[in-house]
């Protein structure tokens, strides 16, 4: 494994977590912000990430192989921010037999005659494999706190419905991930942080171009008109869920490849936290591979 790489993949992504959620604001983050780098280092960045994809996939066959951890990697962003184009580049080279990507829409009639956490848990990645959620229970804090009329859908008993709600939410957040990091899973939350221009920019182009009219729907350009409330739900959210078990990485949205290379540097960084290696064989295992080997040497 090539050290230096992953330190300097640990040094691109460091800025951009939040693992104290505290002292977190939105406002100190600047969607448009490439570090020291600028469009002229694109090439280079691509080069980097084409780099990382390579080492990515041979940390996951590890993952794989030694079958004790799991990695779980939340996408949380708002519409045409990127989540798509950052997941499809960043897991590009991984076995697709290791991963797992399950995007959450608008809970199904049976999801909500469950908790909300009941759709996610079904889903958390296996032992030894990378999970990906394309949203997840965090919408529970984002889209339902800013329409409030979807917590009515959810069928709630009236007595537990009230002021503490949402504090209620981020405690069963914590709790649930705390759980999960206890059991070996390994999580890491990115919120695509991309700006309101940006945003209507994208949604042009794909109102501009036949081939990206199916991305573009009126509900999307709806919700643009709570922009506001939607970042305050997310100030909150992250600054109640930022923990060092399980940080979140507030990445630039505004250009996508900047956004690319900060989300692999992370999944490098938490990946190389686990001190992967090939399981080594038991005495008794080398001794049946020799067996084995002699075995078709001999035919
Ligand atoms: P894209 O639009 O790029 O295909 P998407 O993730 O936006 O991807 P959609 O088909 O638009 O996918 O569906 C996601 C919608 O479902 C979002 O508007 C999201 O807010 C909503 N959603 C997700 N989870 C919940 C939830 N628990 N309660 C209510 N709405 C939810
Ligand atoms: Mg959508």
């Amino acid at each position: 494994m090539d050290e230096a790489f992953i330190q300097r993949a640990r040094e691109l992504a460091k800025p951009f977590r939040v693992d104290d959620g505290e002292r977190f604001r939105l406002a100190d983050v600047d969607p448009a912000d490439t570090l020291h780098l600028d469009s002229e280092d694109k090439p280079r960045a691509k080069e980097a990430l084409a780099q990382g994809i390579e080492v990515l996939a041979e940390m996951q066959d590890m993952l794989y192989a030694q079958d004790r951890w799991s990695l779980l990697l939340v996408f949380q962003a708002m519409d045409a921010a990127g989540k798509d184009g950052a997941i499809k580049h960043v897991m590009s080279g991984v076995n697709p037999q290791g991963c797992q990507v399950f995007s959450f829409k608008a809970p199904s009639a049976e999801e909500l005659d469950h908790d909300f956490l009941w759709r996610c848990a079904k889903r958390l990645p296996e032992r030894g494999r990378i999970g990906i959620f394309n949203r997840s229970y965090y919408e529970e804090t984002l889209v339902v706190r800013v329409h409030p009329e979807l917590l009515e859908k959810q069928k709630l008993p009236p007595k537990l419905v009230g002021e503490k709600l949402w504090k209620q939410r981020f405690q069963s957040f914590r709790s649930f991930e705390r759980h999960l990091t206890r059991n070996g899973t390994v999580i890491r939350k990115f919120f695509l942080h991309v700006s309101k221009g940006e945003q209507r920019k994208r949604f042009l182009e794909r109102l501009e171009s036949p081939e990206k009219h199916w991305k573009f729907s009126a509900a999307d350009a709806r919700e643009r008109e709570h922009w506001d409330a939607y970042m305050e739900a997310y100030e909150d959210t992250i600054r109640e869920t930022a923990r060092k078990d399980a940080p979140w990485y507030v990445v630039p949205a505004d250009n996508k490849w900047f956004t690319r290379i900060v989300v692999g540097a992370a999944v490098i960084d938490a990946m190389a936290s686990l001190e992967l290696a090939y399981p080594k064989p038991s005495e008794e295992a080398r001794a049946e591979l020799a067996a084995a080997r002699q075995a078709l040497l001999g035919e």
